[in-house]
Parts: structure tokens; sequence; C-alpha cells
């Protein structure tokens, strides 16, 4: 662990002065997009007036290929319209079976000139983690809105890199936070913040999968700049903060036992974590690459409520004290994708925006410096 301790602690030291002036209040949770434009955040450019944006998904493996462009077959406000891919042979396939022409069809030497390309006006990055700053920076800088998948980068220092580089280059930026627009994630955010029962006194939330491969990028620390607390853990304290709608004021950590050091050499294997908020409010939450998990809980003064699965891309369960919660399906990414082509139609901040993936990065630096040092972490917003 010794090299990721190092890892960390360097962008810990690089970013803390970014720690400074970053909240995310609970308007940022709760309202829908476009309601909350903060002056500073909006950008000058005029709004696009064609009624469904082109979206170039970057990144063609397994998340843009199951569940991104299925889901743009579904959406009204955008569109698949172009592919940045390494791998020659996913190209006919991929301009086949979605219609793309050649000329909307790039890899990752000619990328930039996607600048000259009208048909294309977001970007979609769904690589591997150490590339989201990269090609969030490069399509910022062809002048194209970009959505950047989670978790936003691997360093505070790239998170502010990125919402820097699209402040300037006029365009708008969001991240791939799809739980933001289901239904269930939603009621939660109602529910804890409106305060539906009373102020929340416990979260408590968990989300593992077994990760077998020993060549996985997920496990390697400078591809993916950590283990499962910046791949899946990110959903549980995304839940843990969307029920409060406030930002943590201490968080503390411990990693978890390495059953699997073949896999496991530089990122970890699991770690728990807790949250602490203004109030009182805890939140304890585990992730782990060797154990299967998935719920979302929270104790009130009058009452409890429950997702289990919580983070599944469908078939969401939730439960409170007083009834099961049932809401017709609706395609997560679908809708996320729809939302940002609106915001950028009508010029308005998205309600997952880069700050937010910031904000999500300085937590987890503190949760692994924490878990480095073995003590209590205090966060200052
Ligand atoms: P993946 O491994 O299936 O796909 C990664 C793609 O990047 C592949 O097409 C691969 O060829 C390409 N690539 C380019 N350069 C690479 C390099 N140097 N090393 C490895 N791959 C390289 O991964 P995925 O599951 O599709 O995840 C991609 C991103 O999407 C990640 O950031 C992940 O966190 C995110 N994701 C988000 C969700 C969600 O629900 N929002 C779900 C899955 C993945």
């Amino acid at each position: 662990m010794k090299k990721t301790s190092e890892n960390r602690r360097n962008f810990i030291i690089k970013s803390s002065m970014a720690a400074g002036a970053l909240s995310l209040g609970s308007s940022y949770l709760l309202s829908c997009s476009g309601k909350n434009k903060p002056a500073e955040s909006t950008t000058e450019k005029a709004p696009a007036t064609k009624e469904s944006l082109g979206i170039a998904l970057v990144g063609l493996g397994s998340y843009a290929t199951y569940q991104l462009a299925p889901a743009l077959q579904k959406t009204e406000n955008c569109h698949l319209a172009g592919i940045v891919t390494g791998t020659p042979s996913k190209e006919e396939v991929w301009m086949k079976k979605y219609d793309i022409p050649k000329a909307n069809v790039y890899n990752y030497e000619n990328y930039d000139e996607i600048a000259n390309n009208d048909d294309i006006d977001i970007i979609y990055v769904v690589l591997p983690n150490f590339m989201h700053a990269e090609y969030t920076i490069r399509a910022a800088k062809a002048g194209k809105h970009v959505i950047c998948e989670k978790p936003m980068a691997i360093s505070v220092e790239e998170c502010e890199q990125m919402i820097a580089a699209c402040k300037e280059n006029d365009v708008h930026l969001s991240i791939g936070y799809r739980l933001h627009f289901d239904p269930y994630n939603l009621k939660v955010s109602e529910l804890g913040q409106k305060e539906v029962y009373g102020k929340v006194k416990k979260i408590t939330g968990a989300h593992s999968f077994k990760l077998n491969d020993p060549h996985a990028w997920r496990a390697k620390q400078d591809l993916a700049g950590g283990g499962p607390l910046m791949d899946i853990g990110i959903y549980v304290l995304q839940g843990a903060l969307y029920t409060m709608g406030k930002n943590p004021i201490e968080v503390s950590a411990k990693y978890g036992e390495v059953t699997r050091p073949d896999i496991f050499k530089d990122v970890e294997q699991s770690i728990d974590f807790t949250l602490k908020f203004p109030g009182g409010a805890t939140a304890d939450a585990t992730t782990s690459y060797y154990d299967s998990g998935n719920f979302l809980r929270a104790e009130a003064e009058k009452g409890w409520w429950e997702l289990k699965p919580a983070y599944s891309y469908s078939g969401i369960k939730g439960e409170t004290s007083d009834e099961k919660l049932t809401y017709p399906p609706i395609n997560q990414q679908a809708l996320q994708m729809d939302d940002f082509a609106k915001c950028v139609m009508n010029n308005e901040k998205s309600k997952v925006p880069g700050e937010m993936g910031l904000r999500d990065m300085k937590i987890i630096t503190s949760i692994y410096e924490s878990a480095d040092k073995k003590e209590p972490v205090k966060l200052v917003w």
C-alpha cells in the first residue's frame, strides 16, 4: 500500500489549497436543473438552437456500449452523433449499428479535430478515471460541452483544472451522476432534506462487488486513482450527501483486510468510512471489491427509509417506515443526458455540475487521508 499512500498524500498536499471555498448547498441536491442558476457558473456562450444535440461517446467500453448507447436511442433532447475509440474494429460495428457517418468517427490522435464538427455538441467521457481530466479539458478546448463519468478525476487538482477549462472555453460541464434522475433516490433526497420524518440521525450504506481480474484498470492506482471507494463507494457517499443536503465536517476511515494480494497490490480491497454532519448525524458506509452489497438506509427522529438495491441501473426497491415505494421504470441515463442537453439549450447549470464532482473528490481524498493516518480528518468548506 506504500505507493498508494504516497500518491494520495501527494495529491492531498497539492489539493489542500482548494479546500476553502467549496460548498454545495441542498439546492443542488433537490432542485431540478435550471432552477438553480448561480450567476458565476453559467456560460456566456449563446444557447444552442438545435432541437436535439449530438453526443459523441469517448471510450466504447462496457458502460458506453451497454448503457449509454442504448439510452441514447430513448433520449428526446440529444442523440448519438459520434464516437471516439482507439479500437479500429469497433468503428464499423458502431457506424452500422447506430448509423453514424464516418466523418463523425474519431480516435485518440485526431480527437481535437472534433472542434470542426458541428454535428457534435456534447462530448461524453467514458474512459478509465485517469483519462477523465485530459479528455474533458481537450473537449472544452474544442468548444464542446462535456459530461464526464464518475469519479470526476483522480485528484482534486485535476477536478479544478477541468472546471477552469470549461469556464475558460464557455462550455457546460456535468458529471454522470445518474441517480439524481432516479425517482427512488430523489425520494430519499426529499425525505431527508425536507425532514419528512424529522431530522436524520443515522445513515448506513454499502456498495460492493467482487473484482476477480488482476489486470483490471480498476485495481491499478495510476489508472483508477483508488479502489472501490472511487468506483462504487462514491455512490454511498453521494447517497449520504443527498439524504442530508449538506456537507460533512469530519470523516474517519479504515482499510479492510486484503485477502486477494494478487489483485489488490496498490488499491484498497475494501474500506469503511464514517461521515459526521453538522448537527450530529452520521453516515457509516462500506465499499469493497470482495463482497456484494447495495443499500442505503436512513433513520430519522420519527421514521426510517431504505433503498435495497439502491444504486442499480434498474430494479431499485424502496420502503419507508410507513409504506413501500413504487415508481414506474425509467431510464436513468436517458433522463440524465436529456437533462444535460436541456441545460445546454437553455444555458442553465446542470444539477450535477463539475463542482459536485470536485466536492466529492475532496471528501474521497480526506477519507483516504484518514485511513492512511488512522485518525479522523476535519473538512473545512
Ligand atoms: P471499461 O473498461 O469497460 O471501458 C473503458 C474503455 O476505455 C474501453 O473501451 C477501453 O478500450 C478504453 N481505454 C482507452 N484507453 C485505455 C487505457 N489506457 N486503459 C484501459 N482502457 C482504455 O470501463 P467502464 O466500466 O465502461 O468504465 C468507464 C468509465 O465509466 C469509468 O470512469 C467508470 O467509473 C464509469 N462508469 C460509470 C457508471 C455509472 O453508472 N455512471 C457505470 C460504469 C462505469
